[in-house]
């Protein structure tokens, strides 16, 4: 038994699971999860004293890599002045200001404290800015785990919602319509169903939680087009890609305009951080200044703007976008090159600095659909492998990659090198 083998089983007499978010309990591939005792770099160590190589970031905050000095000497600062107000500070102005500045789209932007939070506000505000009830979401898109987000598509892909979880009332979710990612089709059909109750449509612009699945030329447009149409606010929902696939997000890399943008992970360093903002019209509906009613005791804690402001801060040196698309670009073809060596069939996705790979004959992964045919078992002994070789994968084939700028060429280097052989000599039948 390693220790962490022994951490599991005694989590799982006091939490859920053993785990305070499902994903962590390693349910996807099997076995037990690493408990991590600390992080540094590109690197988390765990409580039996293993490296590993990191392309999960904390699900995408750790752009930079773990422990950035400069975040940790901005955490400390604000520390000493107390840990949180419950009332407004100077430093809330700054964020703002700069999320503002960094995402042409946002003219105003409120403070929250989770992914959830901002898209379940984004979407309360949509349907009262706009009157209308239902809400548009896609397959395979996650948006974290409010009620009306919680909803599966069904038996087809235009159907009305169907709760995903017991504890989500059917009457909640029928609201909730579920079209196919990158099939505008879907959507037009939804749209003519319900030309007048579509309240939004709400989508991550790269889909990031099935996989990695970018969206298909012209898709993003079309949506914002069909929106106006309709009248229905566009959300795009940049909880992972903010400030990770471009600077500005998935939406400037794709030269699309939303009505509101939800944000998390990397805007908040690694504190518990999400944002959502846009058109000021929208935004000045939402209380106290608007009826639609959105609140939070922390939110704006000074802790996590300080770790967040110093991280964005830091984004904008000169040419570290390109950097880590080029970091990225060279694992994702690595990991594809060397199966190809292999005979493995393999198939890769990558933006910015997100990437996916799945085990398939398939060469171009553009559907849930897809992606729910990819070979498990093979993902499972590639994980597996790889874990054992010091590579910390997303322990999951329905979640993305990342790169941060710690992922220095020695790391990356180790990475091909472990791929290579666990591709090599791994049954991966
Ligand atoms: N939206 C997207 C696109 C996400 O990936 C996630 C979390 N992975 C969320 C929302 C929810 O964020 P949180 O887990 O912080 O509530």
């Amino acid at each position: 038994m390693t220790r962490s083998d022994t951490l599991f089983e005694q989590a799982k007499q006091s939490i859920p699971g053993g785990v305070n978010s499902p994903v962590r309990a390693f349910n996807g591939v099997g076995g037990s999860p690493r408990f991590i005792e600390k992080a540094d770099g590109a690197y988390v160590y765990d409580a039996d004293g293993n490296a590993y190589i990191d392309y999960v970031g904390s699900w995408g905050p750790m752009i930079l890599g773990h422990n950035n000095p400069k975040i940790k000497q901005a955490v400390v600062e604000a520390v000493q002045n107390g840990l949180s107000f419950g009332a407004p500070t100077e430093l809330e102005i700054t964020m703002a200001e700069k999320v503002i500045a960094m995402v042409p789209s946002i003219e105003q932007v409120r403070m929250v404290s989770s992914g959830t939070e901002a898209t379940m506000s984004a979407i309360r505000l949509a349907r009262g800015f706009t009157n209308r009830v239902k809400i548009l979401k896609f397959e395979g898109c996650y948006h974290g785990h409010a009620d009306c987000l919680l909803v599966n598509a069904g038996s087809g892909a235009l159907t009305l919602g169907q709760p995903s979880s017991p504890g989500v009332p059917e009457d909640f979710a029928k609201h909730t319509l579920t079209a196919t990612y990158n099939d505008i089709d879907s959507v037009k059909a939804l749209f003519e169903t319900y030309p007048k109750d579509i309240s939004c449509i709400i989508l991550e612009p790269v889909a990031g939680n099935m996989n990695c699945i970018p969206p298909v030329e012209g898709f993003l447009q079309d949506l914002r087009d069909i929106c106006d149409q309709y009248g229905a606010l566009l959300i795009i929902d940049e909880v992972m890609t903010g400030f990770r696939v471009a600077k500005a997000g998935a939406q400037a890399h794709y030269g699309v305009t939303p009505d509101l943008t939800t944000l998390g992970k990397v805007i908040g360093g690694g504190m518990p951080v999400g944002a959502f903002g846009g058109k000021k019209e929208v935004m000045q509906y939402i209380a106290p200044t608007g009826p639609v009613y959105q609140a939070g005791t922390l939110s704006g804690n000074p802790i996590a703007m300080a770790a967040g402001l110093a991280q964005m801060e830091a984004l904008e040196e000169d040419g570290l976008y390109e950097e880590l698309a080029r970091k990225t670009k060279y694992i994702a073809e690595g990991f594809k090159a060397l199966a190809d060596k292999h005979q493995v069939p393999m198939a890769i996705n990558y933006v910015g600095s997100m990437f996916g790979f799945f085990f398939t004959e398939e060469q171009h992964i553009t559907s849930f659909a897809q992606v729910t045919k990819c070979n498990m078992e093979r993902f499972k002994a590639f994980y597996h492998g790889m874990l054992n070789e010091g590579v910390y994968l997303a322990p999951s084939a329905y979640e993305a990659g990342f790169l941060s700028m710690a992922h220095d060429d020695e790391a990356l280097e180790k990475t091909l090198t472990a791929a290579d052989k666990v591709l090599g000599s791994v049954d991966l039948s």
